[in-house]
């Protein structure tokens, strides 16, 4: 699995005698805890797990009193945007429209480049310092993005959006669409050669995905070209799919088909293919439909569901559930659509709801949560060399503090990081064999900068709200603060 690009200098690093190692165990195909352990290795590439390693190292790393654990694969994200809602969205939704306020807030709420940009260094940043070392990142293509993702130092999975239409809502229980079929095709276009354009680039790290971004504003032959565009260039593929319950009213009505029955008919249901959220399905106890195939569909297709529960959570929306669509045979990854991006917060809620929306405690563990967050996201992007820590693989690795507050006593290392410390215990994060944070910071970004220009550019996207919104309503008027203002502010 080398590399064919090798570096000018090729070192070798050992992170010696770590407490616990979570390293991948080929006899069984899954991940288990190695106790006091060598992890080792030269350039980008994984050359030992082990006790005692003699070899030659140029740089050695006291790995003792650490956690040591492949970096976490994130399977869907939108970087470019969601910082800039943060204390914006994280209560606002439409009951109208089955709680969602997806709709009203892509109306009113308009991102600058300049937004994004920042918008991405802070997802970036977050991202790193919770563990995470693949990204794949939804966006609109913008200004210096990719500049941004090489230097992050992030294995980015490039994901440039395009669609066929737009929604449209003039009021707030009427999901509309406008349609520029042919700008649809002009989108997929561009983002083939935004894709092409990362051949050789940050020595591997920016790979491709085809992104229709949503299975309601696709057409079918758009979502067609898309995938065989895939299928020819060997990409994962992803879009948006039963996201909603005004989607998958929508798509009944266009086609008389659930939206995932849909896809299958269409033909993009494949490995490779990851639906993002795959929440609202025939079973889901909102939906009250009557046919009961469409995990059947997903999970006999080898097709991947990437789970992000936290702003659905915030809706008042379930999955139901994560452990049977495990257990039917679906490959779940993890993601994190909106921010927060703390990743491991991500893995404590998919857990957390999926006992919930079960009523079971048995119904998912944290071992597998855990495999979904690695292997299982590796698997969506069709990998191996990624998620795990094993001879061959990229060298992808996180240290985790042992001796966190958060985590002692640390009995169960995994159990300690999931439900108690999560980032708090991040310390140092390798990405492709190159440090990217240390200490539990970021070196290769400035993620302070990024968030004052974030503020500014926040209070300017809240002043365009009025001019944006189809009612006219000023932001206050669609997501009112927390809290009222004092009578003496
Ligand atoms: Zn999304």
């Amino acid at each position: 699995m080398g590399s064919a690009l090798k570096r000018p200098e090729v070192s070798t690093t050992c992170i010696r005698g770590a407490d616990m190692v979570i390293a991948w165990d080929e006899s069984v195909g899954g991940h288990s805890y190695l106790p006091r352990a060598d992890v080792v290795f030269r350039g980008n590439e994984i050359i030992f797990l082990g006790r005692g390693y003699a070899g030659h190292v140029d740089v050695e790393v006291d790995g003792s009193g650490y956690l040591v654990l492949p970096g976490m694969v994130d399977i869907h994200s939108h970087p470019s945007l969601e910082p800039s809602y943060r204390g914006i969205r994280e209560e606002h939704g439409v009951r109208d429209m089955y709680m969602t306020g997806l709709y009203e807030r892509c109306m009113a709420y308009g991102v600058t480049p300049s937004s994004q940009l920042a918008s991405a260094e802070v997802s970036y940043c977050e991202l790193l310092l919770s563990g995470v070392t693949t990204i794949v990142d939804l966006s609109m293509p913008y200004e210096g993005w990719l500049d941004l993702a090489e230097r992050s130092g992030l294995r980015v999975v490039v994901g440039p959006g395009f669609a066929s239409s737009r929604w449209n809502v003039s009021d707030p229980h009427h999901l509309d669409f406008t349609w520029d079929e042919e700008g649809g095709f002009t989108g997929l276009k561009h983002a083939l050669d935004l894709i092409a354009s990362l051949e050789g680039r940050a020595e591997g790290r920016l790979t491709g995905i085809v992104y229709p971004a949503q299975i309601d504003t696709c057409t079918e032959p758009l979502l067609r070209e898309a995938f065989a565009a895939a299928q020819d260039r060997k990409l994962p593929i992803t879009t948006h799919v039963s996201q909603s319950v005004m989607e998958f009213r929508e798509m009944q009505r266009r086609t008389g088909l659930t939206p995932v029955q849909w896809a299958a008919k269409v033909g993009i249901l494949a490995p490779g293919t990851i639906l993002g959220h795959a929440i609202f399905i025939d079973q889901h106890s909102w939906i009250q439909w009557w046919t009961r195939d469409d995990l059947d569909l997903i999970a006999d297709t080898g097709t991947s569901v990437a789970h992000c529960p936290t702003p659905f959570a915030r809706y008042g929306h379930m999955l139901e559930h994560v452990g049977g669509y495990i257990r039917r045979g679906v490959n779940v990854g993890i993601g994190t659509d909106t921010v927060p991006h703390n990743f491991i917060e991500e893995m404590r809620w998919a857990l957390v709801l999926g006992r919930i929306s079960a009523r079971d405690i048995d119904a998912v563990s944290s071992g597998e949560i855990f495999t979904a967050a690695t292997k299982g996201g590796a698997k969506a992007l069709l990998r191996e060399d990624i998620g795990r820590l094993a001879v061959g693989a990229k060298a992808d690795i996180v240290l985790a503090d042992l001796g966190d507050r958060w985590m002692q006593p640390a009995r169960d290392p995994l159990r300690s990081l999931i439900f108690h410390s999560a980032d708090r215990a991040i310390r140092h994060v390798y990405v492709d064999g190159r440090q990217v944070v240390k200490d539990g910071e970021v070196m290769t970004l400035d993620h302070q900068r990024a968030l004052s220009i974030l503020a500014r550019d926040q209070r300017e996207m809240e002043e365009m709200v009025p001019r944006l919104d189809p009612r006219g309503r000023a932001s206050l008027e669609i997501t009112p603060l927390s809290l009222p203002y004092s009578r003496e502010a």
